[in-house]
């Protein structure tokens, strides 16, 4: 007989299906542009109808250029007996992004000027890239650091910069209405795990879950997108769709450790910005809730003054503050099944806020309906759990004056909106609460290619 692993520690379908996501792009060479993006987005477009773009090197977007596109077939370092002592095969972090090509007999304090290492993990490979300075390096191990004894070695990076694209993908749903929630997540990064490859995961199952639904009051868009330079280029190229932009989402770090952490839109009181308040309040007793500032990932852009978009970003714990960021350590083992699902789920239910977050009327605005004789008192659960449900319903009552949406009656209340959601759902049934028109037409399920920019 099979005995069946406590709850605790099951691995749900989807928790496994994330990470496998993760474990499939893992071992993908990407950088801001090049061959590795490219596979990476063509994965993607297994499950998802995604429209690849590839703007020209050379193009201007505001400030920037569109760089040459940076491409690597091998890369080591070989004692002159021919060792690879360090292996681009072994790890593709072992080579700076970006390096420009090298073959040469290097002493060894020349080579050491082109290393770069983690002294205080000796184990791990440092994450370093170069993408605006022609230079190269090597990222090792101290441990490999310092088993270089010998005086000379023979370097290689087989990369090529030359003339080409900037690759990204993009995939529009559409909804019943023309507004948008803009969903992001970098491309950009190697094999790490957390930082890249938990954003993309989460980012194509959310879109995966969006198609199935029978309708969708927003649209979404999906930006598959190199950090930095992919944002700068998409929105230089779609200052027309920005109007439409009602919401946004950076999605990143999202299967390390840590709790959910939502940091806000620059507008700091955008409905992203109170959804994702009110989803981490009630989900997760160790999620934060921060402030904006300008540094970060992709937001940086989407809130720059001139764009100023209600762009807030997901995490897990922050960039930069856990030890494997950037290293080697950020791996297969490091992203959690079960917090892939959780920070999916999450999701889903921030993104539940903005599509049921609409205004309501009581239709018997003149002192409380008689709630008992609608069967709406007690009607379901123990003693709390009748009274919260009474409470949410009578908080609805009171706040649906045709001014107050289901967000504001959730902030007033303290109660989470889902409970607030299932309030409104029961009045409407019973003809206590009027909906608004617009939130009962319905969409057929599918995807719109979007529009704007050459598809490759
Ligand atoms: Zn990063």
């Amino acid at each position: 007989m099979t005995v069946a692993p406590p709850a605790s520690i099951m691995t749900t379908n989807v928790a496994q299906e994330l990470h496998d996501l993760v474990a499939e792009l893992y071992p993908i060479c990407r950088s801001i542009t090049g061959d590795g993006v490219r596979d990476t987005l063509r994965r993607i477009q297994m499950r998802l109808p995604l429209t690849i773009h590839e703007v020209p090197s050379g193009t201007p977007v505001f400030d920037w250029i569109v760089p040459r596109e940076w491409n690597i077939a091998d890369a080591w370092i070989k004692t002159v007996h021919g060792e690879r002592v360090v292996d681009f095969q072994r790890s593709n972090l072992h080579v700076v992004s970006y390096s420009v090509p090298v073959n040469e007999r290097l002493s060894l304090s020349e080579l050491r000027q082109h290393l770069h290492t983690l002294p205080e993990h000796p184990r791990w490979i440092p994450y370093k890239t170069s993408y605006y300075k022609e230079a190269w390096g090597f990222c090792v191990s101290a441990e490999q650091y310092a088993a270089l004894t010998e005086p000379v070695y023979d370097v290689c990076i087989d990369s090529r910069l030359e003339d080409g694209h900037l690759t990204y993908g993009e995939l529009f749903v559409p909804g019943e209405t023309p507004d948008e929630v803009l969903c992001s997540c970098h491309v950009c990064h190697p094999s790490l795990c957390n930082d890249n490859l938990s954003g993309i995961a989460v980012a194509v199952f959310l879109a995966e879950w969006l198609s199935t639904l029978r309708t969708r009051r927003l649209s979404y868009r999906f930006l598959f997108i190199p950090g930095t330079i992919g944002s700068i280029t998409w929105l230089a190229r779609n200052l027309d769709a920005l109007q439409r932009i009602r919401h946004g989402l950076v999605l990143s770090g999202l299967g390390g450790p840590g709790g959910l952490v939502y940091k806000r839109s620059r507008r700091g009181g955008a409905e992203i910005d109170r959804a994702a308040a009110n989803v981490l309040k009630h989900w997760d007793p160790a999620g934060d809730v921060r402030s904006f500032i300008p540094y970060g990932y992709d937001e940086r852009q989407y809130c720059s003054p001139g764009i100023n978009l209600a762009v807030g970003c997901l995490s897990r714990t922050p960039y930069g503050e856990y030890p494997e960021y950037h290293t080697s350590a950020d791996n297969l083992a490091f992203v959690r099944p079960e917090l892939l699902e959780d920070s999916y789920l999450a999701c889903r239910s921030i993104l539940d806020v903005l599509e049921h977050n609409v205004t309501y009327m009581s239709q018997n605005p003149m002192c409380e309906p008689q709630l008992g004789r609608r069967g709406l008192y007690g009607s379901m659960g123990g003693a709390a759990e009748g009274r919260a449900r009474e409470l949410a319903l009578l908080w609805v009552l009171n706040l649906s004056d045709g001014t107050h949406s289901l967000l504001d009656v959730a902030e007033r209340s303290s109660l989470s909106f889902e409970s607030i959601r299932q309030s409104a759902e029961a009045l409407i049934e019973h003809g206590l609460l009027a909906r608004p028109a617009n939130a009962t037409a319905t969409v057929s399920k599918g995807f719109h290619e979007p529009t704007g920019g050459e598809a490759q």
